[in-house]
């Protein structure tokens, strides 16, 4: 398959004619049946039309994802929610208003117009309307509903530019969207509004405080953040190793002084053994740090920064071949939580914690 690239610079209401033009037949490719990968203010999304089974087929094939893992529904209006959830919440209207159009995935009962192929399944559907403008107008010229997972190959770290999607897709997708580099560079917060009280199922932008903000109690899936709970998180996408870098991953916990140390010594020894080895390192300890590739994640204060560039560098040391990794930790609080589990599903939760730190 020959996969076309179309390049849109403007946003919205600033869309060039061509682009529109070029977006509309995009459109019109999802109509029919076929996938466009397209950028969203989270990561770039693989989309087909969410309620053909045979498009979410296809997408379960190019990306090479278990096919119950289960696929998000992205829509441009809120109206456009009752056709594919039933009992739609007094929660999920409030957590509408207040974080739609944005980075946030709920989690609500099917319609029977949502076919199973979509949910994997299962009974419940995941929607989420997204704020970038060319996802928004996509989306409607697509027919409304988009079913888009991550564009890129199973166990690869989610694409955060169209160059990533490339690297994956090409020749396995109809048509690739170029526009620009993904804002947040973490997929959505997922949140379950069909338990009670409501469970984050993925951490993401919107935390956990936010959605207590908006519906009180609002609980965590206890499996996320740790390796050794013995249960199966709740989404059923959370328990593959996703985010997988080639390079084996470790995470090191400590004071500065005690990482540098530790990492620099670690970086020695497996040098000498014929490793390439790569640090996820802060601006704050990059000068200290001796190993084949150090790249900064930014300044440790700037948590948004950490969030956009983290999965570019895991991209980077694949791109190296880099054989073993170190990185920093960080603390699990606010979009740090968002962080944290994705860096220790990269690790396959090898977490090495430096003596004299309790985290
Ligand atoms: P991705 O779009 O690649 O970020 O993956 C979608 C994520 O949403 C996966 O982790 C899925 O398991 C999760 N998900 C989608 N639909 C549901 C659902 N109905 N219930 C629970 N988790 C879901
Ligand atoms: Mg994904």
């Amino acid at each position: 398959m020959n996969t076309k690239i179309i390049r849109i610079q403007g946003q919205g209401e600033n869309f060039s004619g061509g682009e529109d033009m070029a977006l509309r037949e995009a459109g019109e490719v999802l109509r029919r049946g076929g996938l466009v990968a397209f950028p969203t203010e989270t990561v770039y999304g693989l989309g087909g039309d969410a309620l053909n089974p045979e498009s979410s087929r296809k997408i379960y094939a190019a990306k090479g994802r278990p096919a119950d893992n289960p696929l998000i529904v992205h829509i441009a209006r809120t109206e456009d929610l009752a056709r594919i959830a039933d009992r739609i919440s007094e929660s999920a209207v409030q957590l509408a208003r207040a974080f739609w159009p944005g980075p946030l995935t709920m989690i609500l009962h099917k319609s029977q117009e949502v076919p199973y192929e979509t949910t994997g399944g299962l009974d419940t559907v995941a929607v989420r309307m997204p704020s970038h403008q060319v996802a928004r107008r996509l989306i409607s010229y697509g027919g409304g509903y988009v079913a888009a997972p991550s564009a890129n190959l199973s166990g690869r770290p989610s694409p955060t530019s169209a160059r990533y999607v490339k690297e994956d897709m090409d020749g396995r997708i109809d048509v690739i969207i170029d526009g620009g580099d993904g804002e947040i560079g973490l997929e959505s917060t997922i949140v379950d509004l069909t338990v009670s009280p409501p469970q984050v199922l993925r951490p993401g932008f919107i935390t956990r405080d936010m959605l207590a903000g908006v519906l009180g109690q609002v609980d965590l899936d206890r499996t996320l953040l740790r390796a050794d709970s013995g249960q199966a998180p709740r989404a059923p996408g959370m328990k593959y190793r996703h985010y997988a870098p080639q390079g084996e991953l470790t995470i090191v916990s400590g004071q500065a002084e005690q990482v540098t140390a530790y990492i620099n010594a670690c970086a020695a020894e497996d040098g000498s053994r014929g490793h390439k080895v790569g640090v996820i390192a802060t601006d704050e300890e990059l000068p200290g740090y001796r190993a084949d590739l150090v790249c900064s994640l930014g300044s440790r204060r700037d948590e948004e920064e950490i969030a956009r560039r983290l999965y570019g560098i895991l991209r980077r040391f694949d791109d190296e071949k880099v054989t073993r990794i170190y990185s920093e930790c960080f603390d699990d609080t606010g979009l740090g939580q968002a962080i944290m589990n994705r860096l220790l599903k990269a690790a396959g939760h090898r977490l090495v914690v430096l003596e004299g730190n309790q985290k």
